[in-house]
């Protein structure tokens, strides 16, 4: 049998694993970290996604720590809504959106792993730090110092660098692919324990990029205290802010940005209480690299964000990552000679993402709040139809679920323009 080496167990390390057995394989894992934690805070898994972790046999597992997205609303600086709309089979698609902590996620796949494949499928504490491979194999070279116990030179027949936005494997592979491209954001990832607000399972997306920049709130777990409140996930992006570390784990307060919604009116949610309330703050430059050229080089193939960090706004990165997971399992199932399952797998996918890449520099459909505030002179309205018809928001959110591969179902050759109007839109008037 193929000897399948992954370097990292993030989500998606993990999730390829869980892919490749289910395909017969038996891979092993090695992480760098000596023990995983669940780090991180929220992550929204699209319904594509969810296909992804119910065909994995976790869905169950997954419902129980995620919270069902219902509706997506977009507000102005002052709270007026803009437009809204349904989420995952609110909307007609086959499998639900949800929103999660993104270490309880991790930490679902990690126990998954070791049920599945055996608690010593993963070697923690080992970092690759490098590799050679020639016709037959590759050999990895491990920092083992966390772990003595562990190996510093292992041999496999084929690589897959799962190793995040850092990668190692990527570094030997593309040095040119260390270059960041920073978009001059800073994002302020928060989150605070509150009451349930709105449907319990609402998205909002609030504020004018022009004056006050952007706040996107979403809860991410039920009854996080057992008193009935959910952990709610909250992230700002500031202009003007030097560029920190592409790291995870920056830990910061919220006095620079406590006060940034205090026009913010929103007769269900306080939101400048939410922000100071925050149990946790990270940073976090809104960072990615240029789309890689190439994936997979021989024995050796680049997944999750080691092949294409882009930015966490449109809240496609992990959900990618798990569709990179089956693709390069079928492949490997597929196709005798590994080398030509690699380029396969990379076929099918790189240039899909990389356009996603690229897509994710944009606004998105976040542009919304933007034309309103060109429209209104950044002052409120008396009636959002005058400012920006209804109609002109569907053909703007119709485009960009079109073009994220999730085209909206109601929107078949008999459906009319305005037929799903969202009608959780007026619902807080
Ligand atoms: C600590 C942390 C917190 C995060 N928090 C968020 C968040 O709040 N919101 C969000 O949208 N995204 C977050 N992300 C990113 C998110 O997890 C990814 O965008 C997505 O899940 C794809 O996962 P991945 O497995 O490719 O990468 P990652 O989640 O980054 O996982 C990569 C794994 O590889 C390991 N690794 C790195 N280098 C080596 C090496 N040389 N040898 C062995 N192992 C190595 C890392 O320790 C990690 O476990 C976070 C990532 C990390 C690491």
């Amino acid at each position: 049998m193929l000897d399948i080496v992954i370097i990292g167990a993030g989500p998606a390390g993990l999730a390829t694993a869980l892919r490749l057995h289910q395909k017969g394989f038996r891979p092993h894992l090695y992480e760098g970290v000596a023990e995983i934690k669940p780090l991180g805070v929220g992550v929204d898994i699209k319904p594509y996604a969810v296909k992804e972790i119910t065909e994995l046999g976790l869905f169950d597992e997954f419902a129980a720590i995620s919270v069902e997205a219902r509706e997506s609303v977009f507000y102005t600086g002052y709270g007026q809504e803009i437009f809204g709309e349904k989420c995952g089979r609110h909307m007609g698609y086959e499998f639900d959106q949800r929103f999660v902590h993104r270490g309880r996620l991790q930490m679902m796949l990690y126990k998954a792993v070791q049920e599945r494949l055996g608690k010593d499928a993963i070697t923690l504490g080992c970092r690759c730090t490098g590799f050679e491979q020639d016709e037959n194999g590759v050999t990895l070279r491990f920092d083992n110092h966390l772990n003595p116990s562990a190996p510093t030179e292992v041999r496999a027949d084929v690589v897959i660098g799962v190793d995040g936005i850092k990668s190692v494997v990527r570094g030997q592979l593309l040095p040119e692919s260390e270059r960041t491209h920073f978009s001059g954001l800073t994002l302020y990832r928060g989150v605070t324990v509150m009451p349930p607000f709105k449907t319990g399972g609402s998205i909002l997306h609030i504020g004018d990029p022009i004056r006050q920049g952007t706040l996107i709130v979403y809860p991410i777990q039920d009854n996080f205290d057992a008193e009935g409140n959910q952990l709610v996930n909250w992230v700002i992006e500031q202009n003007e802010k030097p560029q920190t570390e592409e790291d995870w784990n920056q830990e910061t307060g919220v006095k620079e940005i406590e006060h940034v919604f205090d026009d913010c009116k929103l007769d269900f949610l306080d939101v400048s209480a939410m922000i100071r309330d925050a149990r946790e703050c990270y940073l976090f430059p809104l960072i990615d690299h240029d789309p890689l050229p190439q994936w997979s080089f021989g024995r050796i193939t680049l997944l999750g964000d080691a092949a294409h960090a882009m930015y966490p706004r449109g809240g496609n990165s992990v959900c990618q990552a798990f569709v990179d997971a089956r693709v390069v399992a079928e492949k490997l199932a597929e196709i005798a000679n590994p080398v030509d399952a690699f380029k396969a797998y990379e076929l099918e996918r790189r240039e899909k993402v990389n356009w996603l890449v690229l897509a994710s520099r944009g606004e998105g459909p976040e542009v919304v709040r933007r034309i309103v505030e060109q429209r209104s002179g950044g002052k409120p309205f008396d009636d959002i139809e005058n400012i920006f018809p209804h109609d002109e928001a569907l053909s703007i959110f119709s485009e960009y679920h079109a073009k994220a591969g999730m085209k909206i179902p109601t929107e078949s050759a008999d459906a009319k323009p305005g037929k799903y109007k969202s009608v959780f839109v007026t619902e807080t008037k």
